[in-house]
C-alpha cells in the first residue's frame, strides 16, 4: 500500500495542459493500489477522446481497488471476531524495541473456560493487532473463509461495474522468509510461579503460515489475502501473489482447495483432537457463523449487497466499514456467553466417544446456532 499522498495536480493525459482534475473511475486507486497514479484530464472532451487508451488501465484499477477494500473490510472484521476466540488469560503487555512481550497465566483449562480477551491492556492499535494475530493464521483461515468467499464470489450484475469478483479460491501453506515473531509469549502456571518464555519461541522455531490466494476475474491476476501478518510486523492485507512470493516466502509448502485446511490439521495432528481443542474449535466455528450472520443482516438492513459495499467510493466505504464493524462488535459481544455455552454443551455430553467428534460438533453447532436464530 502506498504511503505517499496522491498527487493533486498533473498534466492532461491527452493534451498535456496542467490540470487538477482526474478520472473519477480510478481516482481511489492512487493511495490504495501499489504503483497506481491518477490519470489527469483538462476536461470531459479530452477524457472522452482518450477513453479507448485509458479504459483497460481504469478497469484494472477499479477492480483492484475493490479487492483491496474487501481485504481491508475482512481484516477489520477478523479483528472484531478474534477477541472472542483468543483463549488467553493476559496479565501484562510491554513493548521493548520491535518486540512485544505478552505475559499470561496458563491454567490448563483455558480452552474450556477462556477469559475475555483483555482489550484494556492495549493502548496502541498496532500492538493489539499484532498480539491478536500471533500464531492465529489457522484460526483466521477457519473463521474467515466463508465471509471471504461470500464477499468475493458474487457475480457482477451490471457489466459497467468492475468489482472484485474472484474465481480462484485456494488455501496456501507457506514457510516465510524472515518470519521472526514480533511477540514473545511468557507463560506461568498458577499465580505464584514465575513467567517462562514459551520454549519453541525461545529456540527460534519456525511456524508455518497460511493465507488465502484468489484470482481477480477482471485482470486474471492472483493475490494473497493475508489477514494475520501483523504477527510479523506487517499490516497490508492484499498483496499481488508474485510480489508476495518473491519478497516474503521461502517456500510454498502446499496449495489446497478452498475449505480443506481444517481437514489437513485434523489429519496431520490427530493428537490435537482432544476434548478441549474440539471445544475450542467449536467455539471458533460458532463465533464465525455468528459474524457471517451479523454481516448478512447488516447488509440486508441497509439494502446493500457485499459487492456493492466493497465497490463504494473510498470515503463512503470507510464510513460504512466503521458502521458494520461497530454492528458486528456489538452483536458478538451480545452472544459471547452463548458461544461459551455452545462449547460447554460438548463437554457435558460425556457419553460421546472421541471417534464421534464430528457428529457431536454438528449437534452442538446446531443447538448453539438455533439459539441465535441461525439455521444450519
Ligand atoms: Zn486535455
Ligand atoms: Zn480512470
Amino acid at each position: 500500500m502506498s504511503s505517499s499522498a496522491p498527487d493533486t495536480e498533473g498534466h492532461c493525459a491527452l493534451c498535456s495542459e496542467p490540470t487538477t482534475k482526474s478520472c473519477g473511475g480510478c481516482v481511489d486507486a492512487a493511495g490504495i493500489v501499489d504503483d497506481a497514479t491518477k490519470t489527469f484530464y483538462c476536461g470531459p472532451a479530452c477524457q472522452k477522446t482518450d477513453w479507448k487508451n485509458h479504459k483497460t488501465t481504469c478497469n484494472r484499477l477499479k477492480a483492484t481497488t475493490t479487492l483491496y477494500q474487501a481485504g481491508k473490510l475482512l481484516r477489520r472484521l477478523w479483528l472484531v471476531l478474534r477477541p472472542h476466540t483468543a483463549a488467553s488469560d493476559l496479565d501484562k503487555v510491554t513493548v521493548e524495541g520491535d518486540k512485544i512481550k505478552v505475559f499470561e497465566t496458563v491454567s490448563g483449562d483455558d480452552y474450556v473456560h477462556p477469559k475475555p480477551f483483555a482489550l484494556s491492556l492495549f493502548s496502541d492499535d498496532k500492538v493489539k493487532e499484532t498480539v491478536l494475530s500471533h500464531m492465529a493464521c489457522g484460526d483466521a483461515m477457519m473463521s474467515m473463509r466463508k465471509l471471504t468467499h461470500s464477499i468475493l464470489s458474487k457475480r457482477v450484475l451490471d457489466k459497467s461495474t468492475f468489482l472484485a469478483t474472484c474465481d480462484g479460491f485456494e488455501e496456501v501453506v507457506l514457510d516465510l522468509k524472515n518470519a521472526q515473531m514480533k511477540v514473545l509469549l511468557f507463560n506461568r502456571k498458577g499465580k505464584h510461579s514465575r513467567y517462562r518464555l514459551l520454549d519453541e519461541l525461545a529456540n527460534g522455531a519456525i511456524y508455518q503460515h497460511c493465507v488465502f490466494r484468489v484470482k481477480l476475474n477482471a485482470t486474471k491476476d492472483w493475490f494473497a489475502i493475508d489477514l494475520t501478518n501483523a504477527q510479523y510486523g506487517l499490516f497490508d492485507t492484499v498483496i499481488p501473489w508474485e510480489e508476495y512470493v518473491r519478497e516474503r516466502v521461502k517456500s510454498v509448502l502446499s496449495t489446497n482447495p478452498w475449505g480443506t485446511y481444517n481437514d489437513h490439521v485434523a489429519t496431520a495432528m490427530p493428537h490435537a483432537y482432544t476434548e478441549s481443542n474440539v471445544r475450542y474449535e467449536d467455539m471458533i466455528n460458532f463465533t464465525a457463523k455468528r459474524l457471517d450472520y451479523l454481516v448478512e443482516k447488516w447488509l440486508a438492513d441497509k439494502g446493500f449487497t457485499a459487492n456493492e459495499l466493497i465497490g463504494l467510493k473510498a470515503s463512503t466505504f470507510e464510513e460504512k466499514m466503521a458502521e458494520i464493524e461497530a454492528y458486528a462488535a456489538n452483536g458478538l459481544a451480545e452472544t459471547h456467553e452463548l458461544a461459551k455455552e455452545c462449547g460447554d454443551l460438548l463437554i457435558m455430553s460425556q457419553h460421546a466417544r472421541r471417534h464421534d467428534v464430528k457428529s457431536r460438533l454438528l449437534m452442538v453447532r446446531k443447538v448453539g446456532c438455533e439459539q441465535v436464530g441461525i439455521h444450519v
